[in-house]
């Protein structure tokens, strides 16, 4: 049985990581999405409702050999207490390169026996991230060909619903924002 990581922020999760998670479902028995703490990064979602968006849509796309999980702490360790030999990331262009790099060279120091696999996203997806699709649904832009409905409507939700308001960061009413 072979098992794969795949850690990030999913804050949100895109098209793009669910093509990622396509692609290492074909290859591995059992694909962990590992949604990571990452509160340094002032997520906009948290970290329960980003793993629930990654089970709801992995459900929805019925890939039954895939499970989300929550893990804070060195990605090495997860991977040997999951059982996993592996960790998938995503390369969108030569751009993420340079840290990708850096972060399998530096966990196979911490591991000798953890591998780094790159996958590489459908063309269309690879110029997009968590980081612009919270910039455009911000700016009230249509965000359906970049994730999936569910989290479409979540961001509509936490951006600009009634709740919006109140959250940290966000403009409030007579507040123009940026
Ligand atoms: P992190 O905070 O760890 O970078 P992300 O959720 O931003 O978490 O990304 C997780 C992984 O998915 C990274 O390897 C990233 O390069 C990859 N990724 C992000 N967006 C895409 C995309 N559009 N296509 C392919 N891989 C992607």
């Amino acid at each position: 049985m072979r098992a794969v990581i795949y850690p990030g922020s999913f804050d949100p999760l895109t098209n793009g990581h669910l093509d990622v998670i396509h692609r290492a479902a074909r290859l591995f028995d059992r694909v962990i999405v590992a949604v990571a703490m990452n509160d340094s990064k002032k997520p906009l979602f948290t970290l329960d409702e980003r793993t629930a968006m990654v089970r709801e849509v992995v459900a929805g796309e019925g890939l039954k050999n895939v499970v989300a999980d929550q893990f804070d702490g060195l990605l090495v360790d997860y991977v040997v207490q999951q059982g996993a030999s592996a960790v998938v990331r995503g390369l969108r262009a030569v751009s993420d390169f340079e840290f990708e790099f850096q972060l399998a060279l530096m966990n196979r120091k911490l591991n000798e026996s953890v591998e780094t696999l790159f996958l590489m996203p459908k063309d269309t997806y690879s110029f997009l991230s968590s980081r612009m699709v919270k910039e455009i649904a911000r700016l009230g832009g249509d965000v359906t060909p970049f994730v999936p409905d569910s989290v479409r409507l979540a961001l509509k939700e936490r951006l600009h619903g009634k709740r919006a308001a109140i959250l940290p960061g966000l403009p409030v009413d007579g507040d123009p924002g940026v």
